[in-house]
C-alpha cells in the first residue's frame, strides 16, 4: 500500500515538472511574440534574399577590406546627402574622432557640446585633446540651446579658454537649430562638427543633413536610422584637404604616396567591405523607410498629445525618427515604465544621466553657469517608445493604447 503511495506521489510529481516546464515554454513563446522596440528582423525579412546575397557576392569576391563597395557606397552616400566627399569608417564615434583629430586641439579649446546625447559626442572632444564645454537643450526638440551656447561662449572667454568649436548634435532625428547655429559659429569664428549620428537622411529647410559646418559625422549602428549588422559610420564634407587627412587617418596615418613611411599617428578606421555591402541593399530602401517613418510619428503625435508632451519638429525640418521621445509629467514614468512592460512593451530613457553628471567628464570638462537645467529636467522625464518603419497599426494601437491607459 505504502509503495503504491509512493508511486502515485512520483508519478504526480512528474506530471507537475512536466506541467510547469510546458508552461514555462509556452511563456518563452509569449515572449518571442513580444513587441520589439527596433525590430531589425523585419527590416530584414522585408528585404528577402538581397543581404544574404551580398554578403555572399563579397565572400566568394575575396575583397574583405576596403573592397569595391566601399568606394560604391562613400560614392552612393555622398549622392544621397548631396556632400563633394564621403569618407567611410569603423563607427559613428571614429567618424567624429577622425575630424577633431584633424583639427589638432588641445586643451584650452573649448568646444560646446549639448549635455544630453550619447557620450561619443563629449568623448571624442576630450579624446581630441580639447575641453567639452557643456551646454543646455530646448524641452521642446531636445536639441541644444542657441542661447546657452551664446552665454557658453563668453563664460568661456572669460575663464580664459579659446573658444574654438561647437559640436552641434542631431538628437533622435532632428536635425539642431541649423540657421542659428550657423549665425553663431560665423559671429565668433567657431568651426561646427555636425554629430548626425542619429539623423542620416534628416532635411533642414529641405536639405538634408550633410553640409553644415567643417564636416558631419554619422552612425550606422544597427539601430541608427540607416544601419549595418554591426559597427560602420561615415563623415561627409565638402573640403579636399580633409578629405585627403581623413582618408590617411583612416588607415594609421598613412602616406599615400608612399604606404611604408607614415605621415602622422592615425585609427584603424575602416568600413568592413560587409558592412558596405549591406548598406548599399538597405540605402535602396531607406527613402521608402524614412516615408513610413513619418506616418508612425503622425500616429503617435496625433493620438498622444494629449496625454503628454510630444515631440516637436521645427517648421520646414523632417526628422527621420531614430527615437520617438515623449516628455511626461513628474514622478509618471516608473509607473508607465511599469505598466508598459507588464503589456510587453518594451521602452527606453534616452538620456537618464546627462553627460555632465557622468564621473567620466568630472575634471576634464566645463558646464556653462554650473548647471543645465533642461538636461536635469529632460533626464528624470523623457521615455521613448518602440519606432521604426515596420510598426504595423495594429501594434501601433496597442502600445497607444497602453500609454493612455496608464497617463490617464
Ligand atoms: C550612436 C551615437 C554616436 C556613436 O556612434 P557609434 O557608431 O555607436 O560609435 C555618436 N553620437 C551620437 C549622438 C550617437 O547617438
Amino acid at each position: 500500500m505504502k509503495q503504491l503511495a509512493t508511486l502515485i506521489e512520483c508519478s504526480l510529481l512528474w506530471f507537475l515538472s512536466i506541467f510547469e516546464l510546458l508552461k514555462k515554454q509556452s511563456k518563452n513563446k509569449e515572449k518571442k511574440m513580444s513587441i520589439a522596440f527596433i525590430d531589425l528582423l523585419a527590416q530584414k525579412k522585408a528585404l528577402g534574399d538581397k543581404i544574404d546575397n551580398a554578403v555572399q557576392k563579397v565572400l566568394d569576391g575575396g575583397h574583405y577590406i576596403m573592397g569595391p563597395e566601399v568606394s560604391e557606397l562613400e560614392q552612393k552616400l555622398a549622392e544621397f546627402v548631396g556632400s563633394k566627399y564621403c569618407v567611410s569608417c569603423a563607427s559613428g564615434t571614429d567618424a567624429l574622432l577622425m575630424p577633431l583629430t584633424h583639427l589638432k586641439l588641445n586643451k584650452k579649446d573649448a568646444v560646446f557640446v549639448p549635455a544630453f546625447t550619447f557620450t561619443a559626442s563629449a568623448e571624442t572632444v576630450a579624446q581630441a585633446g580639447a575641453t567639452p564645454y557643456f551646454i543646455d537643450v530646448l524641452k521642446d526638440t531636445y536639441n541644444l540651446d542657441p542661447k546657452s551656447l551664446r552665454a557658453a561662449i563668453a563664460e568661456a572667454k572669460e575663464k580664459g579658454y579659446h573658444p574654438a568649436g561647437i559640436l552641434m548634435v542631431d538628437i533622435f532625428g532632428q536635425a539642431a537649430d541649423v540657421d542659428e547655429i550657423t549665425k553663431i559659429a560665423e559671429e565668433h569664428n567657431l568651426w561646427i562638427l555636425d554629430d548626425a549620428a542619429q539623423s542620416f537622411g534628416a532635411e533642414y529647410n529641405g536639405k538634408r543633413l550633410g553640409k553644415v559646418g567643417f564636416a558631419t559625422s554619422t552612425s550606422f549602428f544597427p539601430a541608427k536610422p540607416l544601419g549595418c549588422y554591426g559597427d560602420g559610420g561615415a563623415i561627409f564634407t565638402d573640403d579636399e584637404a580633409l578629405f585627403e587627412d581623413l582618408k590617411s587617418l583612416r588607415v594609421h596615418g598613412q602616406n599615400k604616396d608612399d604606404k611604408y613611411n607614415n605621415i602622422q599617428l592615425g585609427f584603424t578606421g575602416r568600413l568592413d567591405t560587409i558592412q558596405a555591402a549591406i548598406l548599399l541593399a538597405k540605402l535602396e530602401i531607406f527613402p521608402d523607410e524614412i516615408k513610413k517613418r513619418q506616418e508612425i510619428a503622425k500616429r503617435y503625435n496625433e493620438a498622444l498629445k494629449d496625454v503628454c508632451q510630444v515631440p516637436v519638429v521645427k517648421d520646414d525640418y523632417l526628422s527621420v525618427w531614430a527615437q520617438y521621445t515623449i516628455t511626461l509629467k513628474e514622478g509618471e514614468r516608473d509607473e508607465l515604465i511599469k505598466k508598459l512592460t507588464a503589456a510587453g512593451i518594451p521602452t527606453a530613457c534616452y538620456y537618464p544621466i546627462p553627460l555632465h553628471k557622468m564621473k567620466a567628464y568630472e575634471g576634464i570638462s566645463e558646464v556653462v553657469g554650473g548647471e543645465l537645467p533642461v538636461c536635469d529636467f529632460l533626464s528624470t522625464r523623457v521615455i521613448s517608445l518602440p519606432m521604426h518603419p515596420y510598426l504595423d497599426e495594429a501594434t501601433q494601437n496597442l502600445i497607444i493604447d497602453e500609454v493612455k491607459k496608464a497617463l490617464a
